[in-house]
């Protein structure tokens, strides 16, 4: 019999999105460049109660396998990979086929690409697939992006593997490059996450002195609170971990040193590009690219010292120090996903995408790596106003960050005191503190502008393009 749907490419994510797949009851084909892959991804499926999967050597044959209109999800490393791919797979699809990769693909490619396959009747889509390897093999979160027509063919498969959470945790993004685009975003929310409770991590183990056995229980605390979401259950459990090779807890040997694969830095490119201010998640792209400059910072520590407060915790309780560090955790986060939505709404805007941003929201509750109790909240502030203008004008999280205010300027008083950076928290609050003023200090800019470069001005009290010579 013909399968439902192919994939290509099976390394972690399309070996386990095609078991995935197959455990759904829909049959799959599947291909990969080496041979090998295909062979661990047929042993994988026998094992697991002889999943409908089928394995091919030859990429011809593999398509002839697929019931038509075909559908094939592409699975390979980001970039010309997967322009290789389409290149060998198009010589065997015919109109009316369909192309979906799945991988974490800048958004222009998928368009470029969605053009260049139009030429021969194919549709292609652009889905992110977030979750990572788990993810994949249980229910990720999956943002498909392109033709109507082309998600009409996913859905009845999509809509099965997804996570399921009030609902599938997959929806039709958007035309175009939609789906990866609101993937990288995703991603940059994830990287100003991951920053946000390692900062929180370090104020409380700095200043607060706690131990690991301390955080882990703090964490599994809080992850029955406000803060409940993925990310900070499985810190929980790191704080839990042994060292397999001597004493005390493996986090405290890990090399302080990030890797990262590029979509934070998207992230904060294409916000620049668009004009939207991101200081949160732009502190967590600086935070890995100085971490990763560790020698400079060996050097640095022996070159300037710094004399703590004697009392490190300013007179607080560690108890109080916890409950003012959830508080200013949460807030920070609140400014973070703000300016993550407000990256996708205006380049969503620009590229006419009709992007529903409570929607969104929704599908990241279940399978990816930011889920969370606290996107349901942003998914019922977009119900309550579906052109709300910024996350902090609902007035559900606009009274959250007011009633967090005052714990919020302590922590990161602390922080600065005890000399640890926390540009995520600082970023977050400054962030809040320059929208909340009604007047900021960009009158003075405006005049320096004006000044050397002849720039203009426009006046508070008369409409019009002002010049003036400064110099006396
Ligand atoms: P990789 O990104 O490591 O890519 C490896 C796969 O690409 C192999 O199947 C490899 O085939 C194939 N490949 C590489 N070059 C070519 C080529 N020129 N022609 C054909 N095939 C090629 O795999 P992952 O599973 O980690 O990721 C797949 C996609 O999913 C990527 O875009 C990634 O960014 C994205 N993603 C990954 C996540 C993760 O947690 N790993 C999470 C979410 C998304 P061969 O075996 O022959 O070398």
């Amino acid at each position: 019999t013909l399968s439902k749907v192919g994939l290509v490419g099976l390394a972690v994510m399309g070996q386990n999105l095609a078991l995935n797949v197959a455990s759904k009851g829909f049959q799959i084909s599947v291909f990969n460049r080496s041979y090998e892959k295909t062979q661990d991804t047929e042993r994988r499926a026998k094992e697991e109660g002889n999943l409908p999967l089928v394995g091919f050597k030859e990429m011809k044959d593999f398509v002839a396998s697929l019931e038509k209109p075909r559908r094939v999800i592409i699975l390979v490393q980001a970039g010309k990979p997967v322009d290789e791919t389409i290149a060998k797979l198009s010589e065997h699809l015919e109109a009316g086929d369909l192309i979906v990769d799945g991988g974490n693909e800048w958004y222009e490619n998928t368009e470029r690409r969605a053009q260049e396959v139009a030429a021969k009747g194919l549709l292609y889509m652009g889905m992110g697939v977030s979750g990572g390897e788990s993810g994949a093999r249980n229910g990720p979160s999956l943002m498909p992006g392109g033709p109507k027509a082309g998600y009409d063919l996913m859905e009845p498969i999509i809509t099965k593997i997804a996570a399921q959470v009030d609902g599938p945790c997959v929806t039709h993004i958007g035309p175009g490059g939609a789906g990866n685009y609101v993937k990288m975003i995703h991603n940059g929310i994830e990287y100003g996450d991951m920053q946000l409770i390692a900062e929180a991590y370090d104020i409380l183990r700095t200043v607060g002195g706690f131990s690991n056995a301390e955080l882990k229980a703090l964490f599994e605390e809080w992850n029955r609170g406000e803060l409940e979401s993925f990310l900070i259950e499985i810190t929980a459990q790191i704080f839990g971990v042994k060292d397999p090779h001597g004493e005390g807890e493996l986090v405290d040997k890990i090399l302080d040193k990030t890797g990262m694969k590029g979509t934070g830095k998207w992230t904060v490119q294409t916000a620049a590009e668009i004009s939207v201010p991101v200081p949160t998640i732009s502190a967590a792209l600086d935070s890995r690219l100085i971490s990763g400059l560790k020698e400079h910072r060996v050097q640095a520590a022996k070159l300037f010292s710094h004399q703590a407060p004697a009392d490190r915790l300013g007179g607080l309780s560690k108890k109080d120090l916890a409950d003012h560090v959830r508080r200013a955790l949460y807030a920070s986060k609140i400014c973070s996903y703000a300016q993550g939505l407000n990256i996708i709404r205006t380049m969503g805007e620009q590229k006419n995408w009709n992007l529903q941003l409570g929607s969104i929201a929704r599908i990241w509750k279940g399978g990816c790596i930011i889920r969370a109790v606290f996107l349901d909240r942003i998914k019922k502030a977009f119900d309550r106003d579906a052109l709300l203008p910024s996350l902090l004008f609902d007035p559900e999280f606009a009274n959250e960050l007011q009633t967090r205010q005052a714990s919020w300027r302590k922590v990161v008083s602390l922080a600065i005191e005890n000399g640890i950076a926390v540009p995520a928290f600082s970023g977050s609050l400054a962030y809040f503190d320059a929208y909340r003023r009604e007047r900021s200090s960009a009158n003075l800019v405006q005049a320096q502008r004006d000044f050397f470069g002849a720039h203009t001005f426009e006046r508070t009290d008369k409409p019009g393009s002002f010049h003036q010579e400064w110099a006396n």
